[in-house]
């Protein structure tokens, strides 16, 4: 852990597909029931809320990820989420359920979130920050690093070209390499 690293000052997520999966749309209801287990290396808590068919859960690599930024790893960035969820119900009780570390929910490590398709949000995400910049003014656009599978469309590429917001693309969920790759941007 360097002092000296030049870093974004703001860093925002996608949920679905990114740092989670599977993705909300495909649930048939809302998950709300909790899943025990060993939280990685880090003790035991809640690491998945199903809903009796599906589990969501954090993709490994991203659940390190987060506990990185719980123990405090990134004291001076703010962190947020940017996802287009058809059932922002559905995420909001995933990251009110899900732990990052025993006793911290994942809800606790984003200030600022976006989620959903309605009241301003479509599925463009200029929207989704747009509305981070309203909750988090101090934000700069240009001092933000993004991460988003892009499956479904390639919104990295438009909040560059639309907002300079910088961008790595984590097709497969977000791994350790694709994270620091994108604080690398920031070198
Ligand atoms: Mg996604």
């Amino acid at each position: 852990m360097s002092t000296s690293r030049s870093l974004p000052s703001t860093i925002i997520f996608d949920l679905d597909d990114c740092l989670w999966s599977p993705e909300m749309y495909t649930l048939n209801s809302k998950p709300t029931k909790p899943i025990t287990g060993e939280l990685g290396t880090k003790g035991s808590g809640v690491i998945g809320v199903s809903n009796g068919s599906d589990t969501v859960k954090l993709f490994p690599s991203a659940l390190k990820v987060c506990q990185r930024i719980a123990e405090g790893e990134f004291p001076n960035v703010t962190f947020g989420l940017a996802s287009s969820s058809e059932e922002p119900t559905y995420s909001k009780s995933c990251l009110s359920g899900l732990d990052i570390l025993p006793g911290l929910k994942m809800n606790e490590l984003f200030p600022i979130q976006a989620i959903g398709r309605t009241r301003g949000l479509t599925s463009r995400k200029t929207t989704h920050f747009a509305s981070l910049k309203k909750q988090h003014p101090e934000m700069v656009f240009s001092d933000t690093l993004f991460f988003d599978d892009c499956n479904w469309g390639d919104h990295v590429g438009d909040l560059n070209t639309s907002l300079g917001v910088k961008g790595i693309r984590t097709p497969n969920g977000l791994t350790e390499e694709e994270f620091e790759m994108g604080l690398d941007l920031f070198k």
